[in-house]
This record gives C-alpha cells, structure tokens and sequence, in this order.
C-alpha cells in the first residue's frame, strides 16, 4: 500500500508551480479528513477530526519538485529553458523529460547539446552553459512543434523517470522523492494519527513552490498558525561523496535531523528532545551540520514556531534518478508518530 503510493507520487507530474496532480493524490488519500481545503496555489491543508483546540502542531512537506520550463521556441523546432528549482546544469544534457503540451499530454524531449563532432577543442573544454542546451522531442522545426507536439513558450517539465521498487533491497529508484518520499510520509503519519486522542491537536500542510524559495508554505503557516513545526524532507544523502568521518545521512540509517543548514538553526530544545525520544524508543536517526541547503522551515522557525526537519536520505536528489530505501520511510513515519504522541503543551512550552 504505501509502496504503491510512494511510486505513484514519485511518478506524478509536479514542478512548481503545477502540482496540480500531486494535489489529487494528497486529497484522494486524505479526503475523509476535516477540513480538507485547496488554495489557488496549490497548497493543502486538513487536520484530524479530534482536534480541541489544545496547542497546534503542523506537520509540512512540499508537493512541487525540480523541474524545467520552455523559454523559448527555435525555428528549427528546438527550445530554449529555463530551470525550476536548482538543478546541477552538468547533469542535465543526455536526460530525458516530459513536457506537459496544451492538451496536458506529456511529450517526452530530451536535454541536447551539440555533439562533440562539431565542437571545436576550446568548446570540448569549455564550461557548458545552460544557454548551450536545449530541449528536443524530435520535431522539425517550430510549426511541427506547435501544431502537432503542441508545445509552446511556458510548457513546464519533468525527468522521464519511472520509479522502481527493489523488493529483495526494499529500495526505490525514481525521481522527485525531493520531496514527494516526505508527502508519503505525512499521508501515512495522518492515517495511522485518525483515530488516536493526542494531547495536542494535528494539522496537516502540503505546500507548493518550496524549490523556489519556499512560497506556498508562507501561506499554510499564516492560515494554520500553529505552536510547532514538524517538516518532513527528502535530504541530499552524502554516503557516496564524502569521507566515512563526514557522512551525516547515509541511505538505510534513518532520517536525518539536522542542527543547522543555510535558513534555520533548530531549536536545540525540540531538537534534544526529538533525538532523546528517539533513542529511547530504538528509532534510527541521523544528526547533520549542514553549511548549505534550506527548507520550508526557514519561514516557520521565524514565526516563533520551533521547528524540526525530518529528513530522509534520497541519493542523487535534484536530478533525474535517485535513491530512497523504505527502511529510512518507516522510521520517518515511526519518530513523527512518536512526536504526536508523546509531546504535551508542558513540553511544548519548555522550547
Ligand atoms: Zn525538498
């Protein structure tokens, strides 16, 4: 069941700006939920039926993923692009993406550069530039490209990417768990919460736009107004990159929480908690020091609302492929129910 969902949100078609379909799933799979509301940008909220008015906690994860947008139409029938969300640009030429056309059909086009054949020496070595790239479903010039691929200027896209599951490794390889393996997450966390009586009351935001800059959870904080944050994340995993002495969220060793990245200090207080809760409950986490990255949590923190991020290592996030295991999905889903469970509005008022 959650394997299946997981694929299916991996699958889905999603760049910011347009997760509209990422949004049918999170409302099929939570529609019995109360409150259950969409705004116009994409954003979703909803919050367990048993809620009383004690203290808010917010659960977060962002719908949109990394993706491309058409900039402009060549006549040979090529386009030019621009990226949605931060891409590394040298592992773009030679993907493969669909592009969503007029009629909402994906037309599959691939990331091209000019073959080595015609590249003088100085541009082989050349820094490559996404300027020097473009898209190419095969048409032969613009009039084919509109009339029959019906593509235009603004036609959003994502990596042609199926996911797969490993059932002997219970490993996923698929795009977009940046951050749809956190969507799976929070849809599981509100499930197994339904009928639980918590003393502090849940409610669930979905927000669009995170990649660029984090927008549509400035709303979901403003309307939702909560005294804590739990985010769930895909984080960029490092066991393939950095010395054993550096690694902070390897694959299969369970989520990552981190101290700091580039938008927020955690709270060490809700921090310390978290990782004491989870050590005494067997639930495997990783701690991180991160100089880079970011997430919604950057505008929750800054309302006064100490804020966790819950991180599942993805291998190869912001490009076509990567890697999640359902071993690191399960503790996610088993320290944000602990959380629910376990926090008071006393400990609360402890942050
Ligand atoms: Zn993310």
């Amino acid at each position: 069941m959650s394997i299946e969902l997981i694929k299916e949100l991996s699958d889905a078609f999603g760049p910011s700006g347009f997760e509209d379909e990422v949004c049918e799933i999170v409302k099929r799979e939570l529609k019995d939920f109360k409150n259950l509301e969409e705004d116009t940008l994409r954003n979703i909220r909803c919050e367990l039926k048993q809620n009383s008015g004690k203290y808010t906690v917010m659960l977060d994860s962002h719908l949109d993923e990394v993706g491309l947008m058409v900039q402009a139409i060549k006549p040979n029938g090529t386009m030019n692009f621009v990226t949605l969300g931060g891409w590394s640009k040298i592992s773009l030429p030679g993907s493969k993406f669909n592009l969503k056309n007029t009629d909402g059909k994906l037309i599959e086009s691939i990331v091209a550069i000019k073959p080595p054949h015609f590249m003088s020496s100085k541009e082989k070595e050349a820094d490559i530039s996404i300027s020097d790239m473009v898209l190419d479903c095969g048409a032969l010039d613009d009039k084919e490209l509109k009339d029959y691929y019906k593509l235009k200027i603004a036609s959003p896209g994502v990596p042609a990417s199926k996911c797969k599951y490993d059932e002997v490794k219970q490993r996923f390889l698929g795009k977009a768990f940046d951050c749809r393996i956190g969507v799976a997450t929070q849809i599981e966390v509100m499930k197994r919460l339904k009928d639980k009586e918590l003393n502090i009351d849940v409610v669930s935001a979905f927000s669009s736009q995170e990649e660029l800059g984090a927008r549509g959870i400035q709303n979901n904080v403003e309307k939702i107004n909560p005294k804590l944050a739990i985010c769930f994340e895909g984080a960029p995993s490092d066991d393939t990159f950095m010395e054993s002495y550096m690694v902070q969220a390897a694959l299969n060793k369970g989520p990552m929480l981190r101290h700091i990245d580039a938008t927020m200090i955690t709270n060490p207080r809700f921090l310390k908690y978290t990782i004491d809760l989870a050590n005494k409950l067997n639930i495997p986490i990783q701690e991180g020091v991160r100089s880079g990255g970011g997430t919604d949590a950057k505008f929750i923190h800054i309302k006064d609302i100490p804020t966790i991020v819950i991180g599942i290592p993805v291998r190869y996030i912001h490009s076509s492929y990567g890697f999640v295991t359902l071993h690191d999905y399960k503790a996610a889903v088993d320290l944000a129910i602990a959380l629910c469970e376990n926090l008071t509005e006393e400990i609360i008022d402890t942050f």
